[in-house]
């Protein structure tokens, strides 16, 4: 298993991580199979969007901290319970099929880092599944 370590910069950001994930494939010597992106952390999550315009990755941050505002009455008493909240509905692990030592991605999409509760040091787990070669 691979570790990313990240710091993200802002209370709320999106960091494209395809790149990290794609090293992350080459180190561990997969060729054909699936990359297990997983992170482990509660206020945190990871998800496959557009990354070619970076008005997508701003939307769905807007759209969630309007869907998920501070504001509402929560119980958690941490202060942060908005990002719980989020980080479910982000979740916490995307799978990719690997290909010829290549994630399989869409034209258009990435791997998303979704932070919710930063800025802190975060890590990304990718876990390599080999498969059969076909
Ligand atoms: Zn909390």
């Amino acid at each position: 298993m691979e570790t990313i370590a990240l710091q993200t910069a802002a209370r709320e950001e999106l960091v494209d991580i395809t790149e990290l994930v794609a090293g992350a494939v080459a180190r561990a010597g997969l060729t054909d199979g699936a990359a297990l992106v997983y992170v482990p952390h509660t206020t945190a999550g990871v998800t496959i969007n557009e990354n070619a315009d970076p008005a997508v990755p701003r939307d769905v941050m807007m759209a969630l901290a309007r869907l998920v505002p501070q504001t509402l009455p929560f119980t958690h008493a941490e202060g942060n319970a908005d990002a719980h909240v989020k980080a479910s509905l982000m979740g916490s692990s995307v799978t990719v099929p690997v290909r010829s030592g290549a994630l399989q991605l869409g034209t258009w999409q990435g791997v998303f880092f979704a932070e919710f509760d930063g800025p802190r040091r975060r890590r990304v787990l990718v876990q390599a599944l080999a498969g059969a070669a076909r």
